[in-house]
């Protein structure tokens, strides 16, 4: 049988991650976070002290076997991974790795062109979003739980600097599909974002059925 794929996009501090992972958990699938990804690109470049560069052959990016999962989430990676996403070369690679996974499993996907670029057959498309304000004010919590220095100013202005960059970027920007259903989480909690999501898929799969 074919395998079920969920698309969630939207914008930083939205809530993708954690209700997406909450969501993978109810229903056994694999949940895969594409910011990761380039998240590790970043990383690689701004450790290495070096500007990537690609030619028309492409490069490939290794990570070294370390595990970086929690030193990708500070500041100056976020900032760092939304300007290396703006490079079609790394796209195509890590999207090509992203499609791999979920033609292989059940998965719930969350990322900025999910729904629009690499799974435009998803069974369900998700664009879950919240107002600036409060997605900055989210971030802001979690890094000071972190213990990360840094003041709410300067989150909400990476966050700005993120929704323009991710948004105006040429290839596969971060835009609602057509077919996706807008959730909006800034008057929701956790809980109740994670319900709405699984009901978005529970109504999907009751239309497909009845088909
Ligand atoms: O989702 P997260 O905030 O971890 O993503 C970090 C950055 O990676 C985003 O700001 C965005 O620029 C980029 N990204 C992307 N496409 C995806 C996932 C993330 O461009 N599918």
């Amino acid at each position: 049988m074919k395998n079920i794929n969920i698309a969630v996009d939207g914008p930083a501090g939205a809530g993708k991650s954690t209700i997406s992972r909450a969501v993978a958990k109810k229903l056994g699938f694999i949940y895969v976070d594409t910011g990761a990804m380039y998240r590790a690109c970043a990383l690689y470049a701004i450790e290495n002290g070096l500007e990537i560069r690609y030619t028309d052959a492409g490069q490939r990016i290794y990570l070294c076997g370390r595990d970086v999962s929690e030193r990708i989430r500070e500041p100056d990676v976020s900032i760092g991974a939304s300007d290396i996403a703006t490079i079609p070369q790394v796209r195509i690679k890590l999207v090509e790795l992203q499609r791999e996974l979920a033609r292989g499993n059940n998965v719930i996907m969350d990322g900025r062109d999910i729904g629009t670029y690499v799974l435009p057959d998803a069974d369900v498309k998700i664009f879950l979003t919240a107002s600036v304000e409060e997605r900055a004010r989210r971030r802001f919590d979690e890094l000071k739980a972190k213990a990360v220095q840094t003041d709410f100013e300067q989150v909400r202005r990476d966050m700005q600097y993120r929704d323009k960059n991710d948004s105006e970027r040429e290839f596969a920007p971060l835009r609602r599909a057509e077919d996706a259903v807008l959730i909006d989480t800034t008057e929701l909690d956790f809980d109740a974002a994670v319900e709405a999501v699984l009901g978005a898929v529970a109504s999907s799969q009751k239309r497909k059925d009845m088909k």
